[in-house]
């Protein structure tokens, strides 16, 4: 007889991972399968997020960061260094110590809320059958009274660039540089190509990105967006806008990439190309014909605001599904299936979800931009308080950048926060929690934040919006 549980996830992201043991935790009998594969053949729990994404980007981020730090501005808070050099293999040593006790952390967690791993394939079958193939190519077939889709996302490839694994690669393979690039050409300025320029440019490459639209970071509120441009350029990030890739050969060690601007045919030479440019469903090997879940024409599997597929007791979250592709999203999504699975009652807010990209200075937003708000045709009102005049940052020798507040003209409700600036990525969190909460403007302006802290920023640019902040003149 074949082994039956209460419900099975198919990926072990940040999507799946959490489905499983907010379900255990519910006393749900639960299964996990993942078939993640690191470079060196070993099997990993945590998918993109943990093994090639979010946790390896940040740990790379924050050392060539404070490498940079002690070059530029140690001196100015009079700590004298001499030389600072640094030693790429051991940050790279580094990276893979924090990666690899978060993936095993994801096993102990399984243990603690009694959720089965399953290293290798799942496939659904029809009637929540899935066939489970092992490491070792076993094969069974498993019953579920619910199966969740979380097979995550892959790396878009562009047929004019190709990825040969060496040089030109995917994030993944940018994150695994033994040495540092001489030059590097990136394509695509999105979050993750913005964060890898960033990365290795901090060590010294000659960094160009190529990105094919007009605007830069459209998805961004403009104002934050030009502020971001301003740093990124100054922090030499050649940064070429209307620039679409149409090919790159490899010839003599070198990369040829060739590209269309607003002056026509370009050629750019590099030692490494690392293509950016957005990622896709993953969903190849997921599905046997008949199982009735469908995909839409991007290739997503087609789900309800609840996550559900077209098949009952069928669901899928994450980075398959439509939506931002960002590892807290998938977490809400598996946590909200886990617990309408168990009759729970649980929803996602689509509309608090943060982008936080993590360069520097920081950047992250919630909510609408003040062009979506503008195009809304509702009234609006925009506050906005400068890190300059935040003593908090002038101690920390961050006062670059601003929050900025914009909210409804008519009832107050806050629409949508955007900060640049030091820990941006963390001062989020208090906006989304007053998104949450529907807060008005005079919410947060009533809320006491302590001085001198970062968090200041957004209180003053709440009084901003209606031209009673104290720290800075109000226009
Ligand atoms: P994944 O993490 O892709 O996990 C899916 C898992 O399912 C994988 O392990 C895969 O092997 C497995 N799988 C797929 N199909 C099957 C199958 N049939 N059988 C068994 N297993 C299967 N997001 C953020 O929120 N913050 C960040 O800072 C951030 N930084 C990023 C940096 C980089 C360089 C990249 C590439 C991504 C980053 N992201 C970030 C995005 C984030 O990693 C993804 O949104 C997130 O990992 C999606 O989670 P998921 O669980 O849906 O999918
Ligand atoms: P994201 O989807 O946020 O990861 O960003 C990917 C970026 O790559 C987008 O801003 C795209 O406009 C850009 N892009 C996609 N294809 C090309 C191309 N052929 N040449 C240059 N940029 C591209």
């Amino acid at each position: 007889m074949s082994e039956s549980y209460d419900v099975i996830v198919i990926g072990g992201g940040p999507a799946g991972y959490p489905a499983a043991i907010r379900a255990g935790q519910h006393g749900l009998k639960v299964a996990c399968i993942d078939e993640w594969k690191n470079y060196d053949g070993t099997h990993a729990f945590g998918g993109t997020c943990l093994n090639a994404g979010c946790i390896p980007s940040k740990a790379l981020l924050e050392s060539t960061e404070l490498y940079h730090r002690a070059k530029e501005e140690f001196a100015i808070h009079g700590i004298k260094l001499g030389s600072v050099a640094f030693d790429v293999a051991a940050m790279q040593k580094r990276k893979a110590g924090i990666v690899k006790s978060s993936t095993q952390g994801i096993l102990a967690l399984f243990k603690a809320a009694k959720v089965t791993p399953l290293a290798g394939h799942g496939k659904l079958l029809p009637d929540r059958r899935v066939e489970f193939t092992a490491l070792d190519g076993k094969v069974q077939v498993l019953e579920a009274k619910h199966v969740v889709l979380a097979s995550g996302s892959q790396p878009i490839e562009l047929k004019s660039a190709p990825f040969d694994g060496k040089q030109i690669v995917d994030s993944w393979g940018a994150l695994e540089f033994a040495e540092v690039p001489k030059r590097l050409g990136v394509i695509g300025a999105g979050v993750i190509g913005l964060e890898l320029g960033s990365v290795w440019r901090r060590l010294g490459a000659e960094v160009v990105v190529l990105e094919a639209m007009d605007t830069f970071l459209a998805i961004a509120d403009q104002q934050l967006a030009k502020e971001a441009q301003k740093h990124f350029r100054k922090q030499g990030l050649d940064i070429k806008l209307g620039a679409r890739v149409s090919g790159a050969k490899v010839e003599n060690g070198a990369v040829t990439v060739s590209y269309t601007d607003a002056k026509g045919q370009q050629s750019l030479v590099v030692d490494r190309l690392v293509v950016a440019v957005g990622r896709r469903p993953h969903t190849a090997g997921l599905l046997a014909e008949g199982t009735g879940v469908e995909l839409d024409e991007r290739g997503f599997v087609k789900v309800d605001d609840e996550c559900r597929t077209a098949v009952p007791n069928v669901w899928a979250v994450g980075d398959c599904v439509r939506g931002p592709m960002l590892a807290h999203k998938g977490k809400e999504e598996g946590v909200m299936v886990a617990d309408l699975v168990a009759g729970h009652h649980s929803e996602v807010n689509y509309r608090t979800i943060p982008s936080v990209i993590y360069t520097a200075p920081e950047i992250a937003w919630v909510g609408q931009t003040e062009e979506q708000v503008k195009a809304s045709g509702r009234p609006y009102k925009v506050g906005s308080f400068p890190f300059m005049a935040s003593g908090r940052a002038r101690a920390m020798e961050a006062g670059q950048g601003f929050a900025k507040v914009v909210a409804a003209q008519d009832d107050d409700e806050i629409l949508g926060v955007h900060i640049i600036g030091p820990m941006a990525g963390e001062l989020i969190a208090e906006a989304v929690l007053a998104m949450e909460y529907s807060a008005s403007t005079e919410d947060l302006q009533r809320t006491i934040h302590a001085h001198p802290t970062l968090s200041e920023a957004l209180h003053e640019a709440a009084l901003a919006a209606d031209k009673i902040a104290i720290d800075f003149p109000n226009k």
